[in-house]
């Protein structure tokens, strides 16, 4: 399990993360969810080690990371902006990182192979960037996390981006990848419908603080304030 104990951040006055605890479970998809500028990316990167906390623990597996590099704690992240480079492939971009850790040759092509076949990306591999729509793109991305082979995977907005036919489709793309290959996802959103359509757990913020967690049904069947009901579109 992944487990934020007591974590706080603050930028000059103001505290963006409360004193927040929160676990996820192992396999889980589990959604951030919160209107903008709650704290969700905040407390993505403090999960990832590109933030360190003003006070608190982050634990992966019983193991104290709160201080550990990103790189040390085994983890891949996927961002909105995918962060391709333009002037390499397809391949180039999702071999890039395996290279740099010195991943061997044969064992980079067999990955590359599994990923493209994962993501769909099959005979697009010698195109560049420019050369692929949005939801491509995002699948070069979601293939570069892939390959490095870390369980974990932490994603911020991946699909805003996309339009809405395709945020669909890649939203049901990401879950089935998460399923199959167990996965544990955090998956930052302001899109209710997108938590509601693809979490295992919700983890409803606002303001720095959990208002909120539980199931998709248990956040729709019992919101516990105005604020839960309101963001989830319960019936009233
Ligand atoms: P959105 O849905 O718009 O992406 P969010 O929930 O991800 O919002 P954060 O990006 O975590 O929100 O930001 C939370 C608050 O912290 C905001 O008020 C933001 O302005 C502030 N903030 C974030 N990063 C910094 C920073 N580097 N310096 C100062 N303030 C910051
Ligand atoms: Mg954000």
């Amino acid at each position: 399990a992944i487990r934020l104990s007591g974590i706080s951040k603050s930028w000059g006055a103001h505290q963006v993360i409360k004193s927040l605890d929160l676990e996820f479970e192992r396999g889980q998809l589990v959604a951030l969810l919160g209107p903008s500028g709650c704290g969700k990316s905040t407390l993505l990167r403090l999960l990832a080690g590109l933030e360190t906390p003003d006070s608190g623990s982050v634990e992966i597996d019983g193991k104290d990371v709160t201080t550990a590099t990103p790189s040390a704690r085994g983890l891949s992240m996927v961002f909105q902006s995918y962060a391709l480079f333009p002037h390499l492939s397809v391949a180039e971009n999702i071999c890039f990182g395996m290279q740099v850790r010195g991943v061997h040759a044969a064992e980079r092509r067999q990955r590359l192979l599994d990923a493209l076949e994962l993501t769909n990306l099959q005979g697009l591999e010698q195109r560049k960037p420019a050369q692929l729509s949005g939801g491509q793109r995002q699948r070069v991305a979601l293939a570069r996390a892939i390959v490095a082979g870390h369980s974990i995977c932490l994603m911020d907005e991946p699909l805003s981006n996309l339009d809405a036919k395709l945020r669909h489709s890649v939203r049901h793309e990401i879950r089935a990848l998460q399923q199959r290959l167990n996965m544990t996802v955090v998956y930052v959103t302001h899109d209710q419908t997108e938590a509601m359509g693809m979490a295992d757990k919700i983890v409803l913020m606002n303001a720095g603080s959990i208002v909120q967690s539980g199931t998709p049904a248990e956040l729709y069947e019992t919101p516990s304030s105005a604020f839960s009901a309101a963001f989830i579109g319960s019936p009233p």
